[in-house]
């Protein structure tokens, strides 16, 4: 759907704490299209501080949710010139809360950052990635990082099957109720995303009020069928979409006339799981899903094994070491490791797989 300026106007109301959730997942520049693009941060604050409300950037990057943590992440990522720009707060406020939420399938409450739990309205501003546990974080995903720093490690552990993580983002995303989703698909990312993929010239931005409906329209044009995303499959479950593309009201160009050919997949296996019983065995885990290894570039930072939720990483011998017996494949490790030293190794079966699909 195709929002305007006036449309915007019309969803914000002067005098409100309007949260720019972006993602920033990492300390790492625009060109790497891991976060959302400052020059998108700062043209949504204009919009908000024109409709007479103050902007709040805001996020909870991977691991410790505090000054120093988010200072270099503002910095790097380019938000300090995106609040400049757009007249926006960059959040400091480390306090979290408990948030009860009694409704909900998976969790019941959860920790959230106080700035976003007090905020009268949440924009929501995913990037346009694969993801290797997910397959495609986009809005329903982004709305993770409402959860503080390292907590959203133990929240792996609490929900390790992809199926009830995904529920407990669906039960995120209805807590949050952004009033706008506009996702950043300048440059997405494919392959081993969220940060260890490839940038890729998508040259759209999705835009629509209901968060659910922009990432089945995202999964469409990535080829993804949106039932082979884990969030999109919790949210059809849950009545909240068809996750049928015709059966969204889509204006701008024709949905068929965008889609990427030849989009890549994150190469971790999870779409292999889809059709069989929970739970699944070790064993077929094993052959389906990739095991994450430290390979040469790993500067024994120490990321990694300070947001494994299951503590199975060891520092020894100048590598990180996965313990692929407790491993619950959540590849954190990959995903927040700032060198992209974290390998994904799949078994014959599993590449043969990838190739058949
Ligand atoms: S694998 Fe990456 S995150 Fe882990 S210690 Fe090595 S460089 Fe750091
Ligand atoms: S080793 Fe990596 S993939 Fe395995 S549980 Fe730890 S963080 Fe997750």
């Amino acid at each position: 759907m195709v929002i305007t300026f006036c449309d915007v106007i019309s969803l914000i109301k002067a005098g409100q704490r309007v949260i720019l959730k972006a993602n920033l997942l990492q300390a790492q520049p625009p060109e790497k299209a891991i976060t959302t693009h400052p020059a998108i941060v700062a043209a949504v604050a204009r919009w908000v501080r024109e409709s007479g409300a103050t902007p709040i950037i805001a996020d909870s990057p991977g691991g410790l949710f505090n000054r120093r943590t988010l200072s270099k992440v503002y910095q790097v990522t380019g938000m300090l010139g995106a609040a400049e720009q757009g007249r926006a707060v960059l959040n400091d406020d480390f306090r979290t809360v408990r948030v009860s939420c009694p409704e909900s399938r998976a969790a019941k409450s959860f920790q959230a950052l106080r700035a976003v739990v007090e905020a009268d309205a949440i924009i929501n501003l995913p990037k346009f990635k694969t993801h290797g546990l997910v397959q495609f974080t986009g809005s329903i995903k982004n709305l993770f990082g409402t959860v503080p720093g390292v907590t959203k490690g133990r929240y792996h552990a609490r929900f390790a099957a992809v199926e009830t993580f995904s529920a407990m983002l669906v039960d995120i995303l209805e807590y949050c109720r952004p009033v706008l989703t506009i996702m950043d698909a300048i440059v997405g990312m494919e392959g081993d995303g969220p940060s260890g993929g490839d940038p890729r010239h998508i040259g759209l931005l999705l835009v629509g009020t209901d968060p659910v409906a922009v990432d089945v329209v995202a999964a469409t044009i990535a080829g993804m069928a949106p039932l082979s995303v884990p969030p999109i499959a919790a949210a059809a479950r849950r009545g909240l979409t068809s996750a049928r593309v015709t059966d969204i009201e889509v204006l701008g160009s024709p949905v068929d006339s965008v889609t990427v050919a030849g989009f890549r997949r994150p190469r971790t296996g999870v779409e292999h799981t889809r059709m069989i019983p929970r739970p699944i065995p070790a064993w077929v885990t094993d052959q389906l899903l990739a095991s994450p290894q430290a390979g040469p570039r790993c500067t024994v930072c120490g990321v990694c094994k300070d947001n494994c939720p299951v503590e199975a990483i060891t520092i020894s011998n100048g590598r990180a070491h996965m313990d692929l017996g407790r491993c619950i494949r959540c590849y954190c490790c990959h995903e927040l490791c700032p060198e992209d030293a974290v390998e994904l190794h799949r078994s014959l079966l599993s590449r043969l797989l990838s190739r058949w699909a």
